[in-house]
């Protein structure tokens, strides 16, 4: 089955989603009530902590520029949890427009989007990958496509009780390019939900520079500690 169809098919859903929740007035993370289309309220978006510094990330001689929207901590944790594990594409909504501050507020330039990829078997468990939902939701904004290049080869341990250097050993091999036509000489920006260590931007990162594309930029909902 090609990903197109998956695509489709989790697009789709987005929009029955969207159909259901419409109208629903109520701030994602507190249920307080929300003026008009607002997913949240202005109680809990102060305790997001915004993120205003990009940061670099580095391994053997070879760097990355990247961006998060806040800390991962409070409302924006949960909302991030909300987003990977319980479907609430309205936490993504919110994830989403931090991420469009950031964007704008850095001048972050890109051609496309992109986003880090899940394994087959973790698509089919979970049914739509994050990071795309992300990607997808700024692509419309910025007018920018957003392609399906990485692909993830294979499943990684769990990066829990892992070391540092670890977790890098664990990444690297498992991401590939499977689209270089879209990729090539273009500035790109990768998307993910959050980053620890770096690691898994890094290599995706990485085997995009490798296969041609100009630039690669990250850009994060949140930032974790390790
Ligand atoms: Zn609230």
């Amino acid at each position: 089955m090609g990903h197109g169809f998956t695509e489709k098919l989790v697009f789709l859903w987005d929009c029955i989603l969207g159909l259901i929740y419409c109208g629903d007035e109520k701030c994602v993370i507190c249920k307080r009530d929300v003026y008009d289309d607002e997913n949240i309220c202005e109680v809990c978006k102060k305790d997001i902590k915004i993120c205003r510094t990009g940061f670099k990330i580095e391994k053997n001689n070879c760097q990355f520029d990247c961006y998060s929207s806040s800390y991962y901590s409070g409302v924006m944790m949960e909302l991030i949890i909300k987003l990977k594990y319980k479907s609430s594409f309205r936490s993504g909504d919110v994830i989403a427009s931090y991420m469009k501050d950031t964007i704008c507020s850095n001048n972050i330039f890109f051609d496309v989007l992109t986003y880090v990829p899940m394994t087959e078997k973790s698509f089919k468990n979970r049914g739509y990958n994050q990071g795309e939902y992300l990607a997808k939701i700024l692509g419309k904004y910025f007018k920018k496509p957003v392609v399906h290049c990485l692909t993830k080869t294979t499943d990684t341990m769990d990066q829990i009780g892992l070391s540092r250097e670890e977790r890098w050993n664990n990444m690297y091999g498992s991401f590939k390019v499977c689209d270089v036509h879209h990729i090539k000489n273009k500035s790109i920006l990768l998307v993910d939900d959050v980053i620890t260590t770096g690691a898994t931007v890094f290599c995706c990162s990485f085997e995009l520079l490798k296969n041609g594309a100009k630039k690669v930029n990250v850009l994060t909902g949140a930032k974790s500690k390790v």
